[in-house]
């Protein structure tokens, strides 16, 4: 039987709910799943790794990476630009790998043009305090970008109405039996496994 495309989840929050956190342990638990790397002109962050956290690039490559249309979505967030590759997406899935992005809520509009197909998960915190209080455990920012993040939650959140499924990051633990839970109904989609209800009635 032929392979089937892998899928892809789009997974957005506002930063600091832990999508990373999520995503992450799906990439753990799925084998084959595919995380994808994001390409940012951010520096890094004390701890992060170059390709392992993202692929950390200057202005001038990611602005050639976009003449070059290299990306399947790309965007500014707090005056860094961010991009998912085109390429390596594609690669996956044509494999029959699943794909799950971690991005902002402007590139997964740009991916449900491309590819409504696509699942998207919104990721909520329990409450404003308690993201406020995650993003000050992380000690990535400085109390302005932290209130600049604050601030652009509300909007991000308003931005999670659209999505298939909105998952309450309050229990790590539950979150993650949940979002995995999505992944694995996907796969149970009637379009997904009709081939083989079909072949078993081609047997007599
Ligand atoms: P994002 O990728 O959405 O910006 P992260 O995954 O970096 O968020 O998580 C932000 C912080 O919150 C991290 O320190 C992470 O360990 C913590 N965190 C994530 N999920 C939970 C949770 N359910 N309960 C408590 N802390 C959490
Ligand atoms: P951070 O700087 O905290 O790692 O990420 C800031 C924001 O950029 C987060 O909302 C994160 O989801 C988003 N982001 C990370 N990679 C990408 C990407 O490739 N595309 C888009 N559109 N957003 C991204």
């Amino acid at each position: 039987m032929e392979k089937k495309k892998g899928l892809l989840f789009v997974v957005s929050a506002p930063s600091g709910t832990g999508k990373t956190t999520l995503c992450r342990t799906m990439a753990r638990d799925f084998p084959g799943m595919h995380y994808s790397i994001s390409y940012t002109t951010r520096p890094p962050r004390p701890g992060e790794k170059k390709g392992r956290d993202y692929h950390f690039v200057t202005a001038g490559d990611f602005q050639r990476m976009i003449d070059a249309g290299e990306f399947a979505e790309w965007a500014e967030i707090y005056g860094y630009r961010y991009g998912t590759s085109k390429t390596i997406l594609e690669k996956a899935r044509d494999e029959g790998r699943d794909v799950i992005v971690d991005i902002d809520g402007q590139g997964a509009r740009q991916l449900r043009d491309q590819d409504p197909q696509a699942i998207f998960i919104f990721i909520l915190p329990p409450s404003w305090e308690e993201l406020k209080r995650r993003l000050s455990l992380r000690k990535t920012e400085g109390a302005t970008a932290l209130g600049e993040r604050l601030k652009k939650a509300r909007l991000e959140t308003a931005d999670g109405r659209w999505y298939n499924y909105i998952i309450i990051n309050n229990e790590l633990d539950k979150a993650q039996k949940q979002l995995k839970a999505i992944i694995q109904a996907q796969h149970c989609r009637r379009e997904r496994v009709i081939g083989v209800l079909e072949t078993m009635l081609m047997v007599s």
